[in-house]
């Protein structure tokens, strides 16, 4: 094996007695060459003048892949950014975010905005990233420029976004759009409501208390899910791209999803750690922090949820991290009528997942396959990211499984340390978490300077 070794690069061993692979969890040794995985063999098989590093029983993960995040910069910097949102990444164990083309200025729905993206990420990042792309009502044209330019994929609304400057399409607008994304191959991620069934319910909801998380969630039925859903499978039949659906909230549309799978089309599916542990029953009135779109719903909703990830309905799990400055939860008043709609959880999503999915049968490969591996095919970087396996990018999370910590705000590491989570008890502790071989999180602290770079998913034309 030696001779194959590439001279000057550094030689490191990752030891554990529970190894994620993608053949089972195992004791293993990781041999990393600079920045890639080199092999994966038995820990008595380290050859000589390998550094190691012996993680004992917590458990190696490959690092997390987020592909639905709201960086927010540039332009709305003071929401989030590059350097806290990574920061919270590397943290939460993830080395790879997607950002979402909107609630940033200029939103990125042309090559000169994705330009100002990457200018704004130049030297803040700890972990890896990679930005969609933006469909909006009138940028047709853009599409095949930003897939050239890079981009893995694309974004649009079939409803108002909840923010001004990135516009939603109607279906005329989305077939004038889905000939070019075709063409492109890349993925469109649909945020799935329409507004049809969201006015009717909330024009009868005139006189209610907005103070009521039950008023809210009246005025964003599963139908507006339900029937955006079905527009974008049969759209999908007609021109063949695919369609990635984000932050699925109604569990009654799996059954749908399920039957479209069968038939042959390429729709993958999404849900988030808030739709897996939260429950309506449980969000007190004027509780706005708990607001997002679509709604959190009830237990019930919640579990059929958990059986589509167990089936394999609902492919992965993406955090939706979606901040604002703290005055715009409106956590004062606690109306949900005007509260931003967006919960952060990028430092968190791990430990959610696994107190969850442990109570339920599911090991720690499952929760790869939901948080590393499927994300990381729809972002186009599985092969680099997202699995422990030879030739990919050394990306690592040491993850103590049985470990337990209350949230505290000092565990939060983004912008504004706004969650619904404080105080809870959860299960599962991230140790460390390294990127191409360094380490860019550890025991608390952020070894190293900020070492992320942009993943491309295609080189850009010269
Ligand atoms: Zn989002």
């Amino acid at each position: 094996m030696r001779e194959f070794r590439s001279e000057g690069l550094e030689s490191q061993a990752f030891l554990s007695r529970r190894v994620v692979t993608p053949e089972g969890i195992r004791p293993a040794a990781i041999l990393v060459e600079g920045e890639k995985i080199w092999a994966v063999v038995s820990p008595q098989e380290v050859p000589e003048g390998y550094a190691p590093l012996d993680f004992g029983e917590a458990a190696i993960l490959p690092g997390l892949v987020d592909s639905h995040v709201h960086i927010n910069e540039p332009g709305r910097a003071e929401w989030e950014g590059f350097e806290t949102a990574t920061r919270a990444a590397a943290a939460g164990g993830y080395t790879f975010l997607v950002d979402m083309p909107l609630n940033c200025l200029p939103a990125t729905t042309t090559v000169a905005a994705l330009e100002a993206k990457r200018a704004a990420a130049r030297g803040k990042c700890r972990v890896d990233w990679a930005a969609w792309g933006g469909v909006v009502h009138d940028n047709q044209v853009d599409i095949a420029a930003l897939a050239a330019a890079g981009v893995p994929g694309f974004k649009c609304f079939l409803v108002h976004p909840g923010i001004d400057g990135f516009t939603m399409v109607t279906e005329p607008q989305l077939r004038a759009a889905l000939p070019a994304v075709a063409r492109s191959g890349l993925p469109l991620l649909v945020h799935a409501e329409l507004p049809g069934p969201i006015d009717a319910a909330t024009e009868t909801l005139a006189g209610a208390d907005w103070r009521h998380y039950s008023t809210y969630l009246q005025s964003r039925p599963e139908e507006a899910e339900l029937a955006a859903i079905r527009l974008l499978l049969s759209l999908c039949r007609e021109y063949r791209f695919r369609l990635h659906i984000v932050h699925l909230s109604a569990a009654s549309a799996i059954e749908e999803l399920k039957a479209a799978r069968c038939a042959g089309l390429a729709v993958s599916v999404e849900t988030c750690p808030h739709y897996l542990h939260l429950t309506a029953e449980k969000i007190k009135d004027g509780a706005t922090v708990c607001k997002c779109a679509p709604p959190i719903r009830s237990r019930e909703n919640c579990e059929r949820l958990w059986q589509g990830l167990g089936e394999g309905v609902i492919d992965l799990v993406a955090t939706d991290h979606s901040p604002c400055p703290p005055q715009m939860k409106r956590l004062d008043e606690g109306d949900f009528r005007t509260a931003w709609g967006g919960i952060s959880s990028l430092s968190l999503a791990l430990p959610l997942m696994w107190t969850e999915a442990t109570g339920r049968g599911f090991t720690l490969t499952d929760i790869v396959r939901w948080m590393a591996e499927a994300p990381a095919r729809l972002a186009g970087c599985q092969g680099r990211k997202g699995r422990i396996s030879p030739g990919l990018d050394a990306d690592f999370v040491v993850f103590d499984c049985e470990a337990e910590f209350t949230v505290t705000k000092d565990r939060l590491h983004y912008r504004h340390p706004v969650s619904p989570y404080l105080g809870e008890r959860l299960r599962g502790v991230v140790q460390a978490t390294y990127l191409r071989g360094k380490p860019v999180f550890s025991a608390g602290e952020f070894p190293g300077g900020p070492m992320g770079r942009e993943f491309l998913s295609r080189e850009p034309a010269k």
